[in-house]
């Protein structure tokens, strides 16, 4: 998995045009029928991918905290929400809370998780590709070839999916 991960975001941004074209062309199928193919090729990869061999997401990526996120984490923690929030939180560009620093500081060196039945929404929800409505995210999903290779390979299936009439 080590190798995989290292070339992985130069693999991914030398076919980003050929996998935003991948994204235009599952942008014009039935909403139903593009979660389908999403679902269908999300379940295959993790079929052989274990998210405790990668870590990619926690490593590099981290996610942006609700307020919900914040205080089921501080409530685990068994710490005020603003002292949750001063000592593990920063504002991005966007304005959004983030944790200061990466690798996540609740990333174990086996890659298990802290936190893990608090954790935050969008960790449980990532990389996202089982997910309903996903022609509402697939420029969010192009980016992800480059952290998470669940993703990188679902792209990389897509042309067989798609032209076999899915
Ligand atoms: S909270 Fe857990 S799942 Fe989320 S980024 Fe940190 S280590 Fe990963
Ligand atoms: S979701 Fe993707 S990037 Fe995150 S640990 Fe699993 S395979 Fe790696």
């Amino acid at each position: 998995m080590q190798d995989i991960l290292k070339t992985l975001s130069g693999k991914a941004q030398s076919k980003k045009r050929d996998f935003k074209q991948l994204a235009a062309r599952v942008k014009k199928l039935k909403p139903r029928d593009a979660d389908e193919v999403f679902r269908e090729l999300h379940e295959e990869a993790f079929e052989h991918i274990d998210c405790l061999e990668c870590a990619n997401c926690c490593k590099g990526l981290g996610p942006r905290l609700q307020k919900s996120d914040i205080e089921r984490l501080a409530a685990h923690l068994k710490m005020k929400s603003s002292v949750f929030i001063d000592t593990y939180l920063r504002k991005d560009e966007d304005n959004d809370l983030v944790f200061k620093n990466m690798p996540c500081p609740f990333l174990m060196p086996d890659n298990y998780c802290m936190v893990y039945t608090s954790r935050p929404k969008a960790c449980r929800e990532y990389p996202h590709t089982n997910q309903k409505n996903i022609r509402s995210i697939l420029s969010t999903c192009v980016k992800n070839t480059e952290t998470c290779p669940a993703v990188f390979e679902i792209f990389e299936k897509l042309p067989t999916m798609l032209s076999n009439g899915k």
